[in-house]
């Protein structure tokens, strides 16, 4: 998902949150939300569909006030998209309302779920996320103190969150101790401030980078300034690396280190680790060209494009069910006979997860008269089920935890096969400025527990 906030007196906040949730779109394209306040009350539109297709004119600038947070939503339940769950979440805290936006899983909801039943709370959207936004309004029913609420809660949520919560009158940014989503604050030309999930969010508003939240901390920023504190320690550092293979925005920069460059340099490595003798290097659109033009570079073979994407098609891994995503693949990808034709390829892409993109795409490079496929991943094999925020399926699910190398090159219809090591992903991020990742769904080492089966 995605989340964005905004505290700006004097600026249209709504506005600034539509483009800043424009940019951040990838993340997230069942549903968009902004809620603003305005020192007295909040308001709020979202429905299920993408930014553009939710807000126009006339909505945004129905949504008047100072403060603001928006969401764009992905389902990593699996669930099908539905109203109820699209954010932000409102809550009630007595008459004041706050809204509520997350990125992120939590993998404990339960006992928070069942404490807030049995006192009456009704949860309608039967996510994470509700029950979140539903606990800050009943914990802070009688003190009203927001921060002490918001750390109340991290001391109770485990797993993945990355949040953003609108009071009337302030804005609060806040992150799980591990660190694993990203968020960032910037500052706007004209006085204010915006949060957001990547830095892309910060340029399309014209936002200067200060700092990332970092794990752990609260941020509230209101008319007396920005004030930093910290919720609950912060822990081993796990920052997601799949953000740098496939999340982010190339034009993002993560804690410090160019998504990207990175990119780029996960190509140049898997270039040195699985050389393939070939013609030309291609990349999967979108994800996989900056990794193919660092194969290119370091292997000597020509880059070039081969594979046309329909840009009106969004994700294809985002959309919910097996049946979607197939049909997805094929709506979204047609290569270029006049190029491929007779070539033998390598082609680049950023993972394999269920490998239906894999084999779908060798079958069509090879309709298209490609002589040869090599594919080359710059991920891991994908082991483990993400229970952090992305939606990386079941175990039986994941073609690498169930094939070995040489059963996927046939099933897929390659005639190679390799992905990167662990150890060459971690090297293609040297700007990053903090110990350590999540790597999960590579290793299994998953830093905060999880109900595996
Ligand atoms: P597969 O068809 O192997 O299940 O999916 C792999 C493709 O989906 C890759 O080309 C990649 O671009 C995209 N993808 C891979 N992992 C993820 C993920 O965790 N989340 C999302 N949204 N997309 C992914
Ligand atoms: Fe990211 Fe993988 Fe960790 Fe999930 S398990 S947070 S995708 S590194
Ligand atoms: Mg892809």
């Amino acid at each position: 998902c995605a989340v964005f906030g905004v505290f700006a007196p004097g600026q249209d906040v709504a506005r600034i949150t539509g483009f800043g949730l424009q940019a951040l779109q990838h993340r997230g394209q069942e549903s968009a939300g902004i809620a603003v306040g305005d020192g007295a009350s909040m308001v709020e539109a979202k429905d299920l569909g993408l930014v553009t297709q939710v807000f126009d004119e006339a909505k945004l600038a129905a949504l008047e006030g100072f403060v603001a947070v928006g969401h764009c939503r992905y389902s990593t339940s699996g669930a099908a998209a539905s109203w109820e769950a699209a954010q932000p979440h409102i809550s009630a805290i007595d008459n004041v309302l706050v809204a509520l936006a997350h990125n992120g899983t939590l993998v404990n909801t339960e006992a928070l779920r069942a404490q807030l039943d049995a006192e009456g709370v009704v949860l309608r959207a039967g996510t994470d996320s509700e029950v979140a936004a539903k606990a800050i309004g009943h914990i802070t029913q009688d003190t009203h103190h927001l921060r002490q609420g918001i750390r109340w809660l991290m001391e109770h949520m485990e797993g993945a969150y990355a949040m953003v919560l609108a009071s009337p009158d302030a804005l609060y940014a806040f992150r799980d101790p591990n660190g694993i989503r990203p968020l960032c604050i910037g500052g706007l030309p004209g006085g204010g401030w915006v949060v957001s999930s990547e830095t892309c969010g910060l340029d399309i508003v014209g936002a200067t980078y200060l700092r990332d939240v970092e794990p752990g901390e609260i941020v509230r920023f209101n008319r007396d300034g920005l004030t930093a504190e910290q919720g609950v320690p912060a822990a081993r550092r796990a920052s997601c690396i799949f953000e740098y293979v496939y999340f982010a925005r190339p034009d993002s920069v993560l804690d410090g280190q160019s998504v990207y460059q990175a990119r780029r340099a996960m190509g140049r490595i898997l270039a040195r680790e699985a050389p393939a003798r070939a013609d030309l290097v291609l990349g999967v659109p979108d994800s996989g060209v900056p990794a193919a033009l660092g194969f290119a570079e370091a292997s000597g073979i020509p880059f070039t494009d081969g594979i046309v994407k329909n840009r009106y098609v969004g994700r294809t891994f985002i959309q919910p069910t097996q049946e979607m995503r197939q049909m997805g693949i094929r709506l979204k990808l047609n290569p270029l006979p006049s190029v491929i034709g007779g070539k033998r390829l390598v082609v680049i892409d950023d993972s394999i997860v269920r490998g239906n993109t894999s084999r779908q795409l060798v079958a069509m490079l090879r309709e298209a008269g490609a002589a040869e496929v090599h594919l080359r991943i710059v991920s891991p094999e994908v082991l483990w089920p993400c229970f952090y925020g992305i939606d990386t399926d079941t175990r039986d699910q994941l073609i690498a935890a169930n094939m070995t190398l040489p059963q996927m090159n046939e099933w897929i219809g390659s005639d190679s096969l390799a992905f990167i090591s662990l150890e060459g992903l971690r090297a293609s991020l040297p700007d990053v400025c903090h110990p350590g990742f999540c790597e999960a769904c590579f290793t299994g080492d998953y830093v905060v527990p999880v109900p595996l089966p």
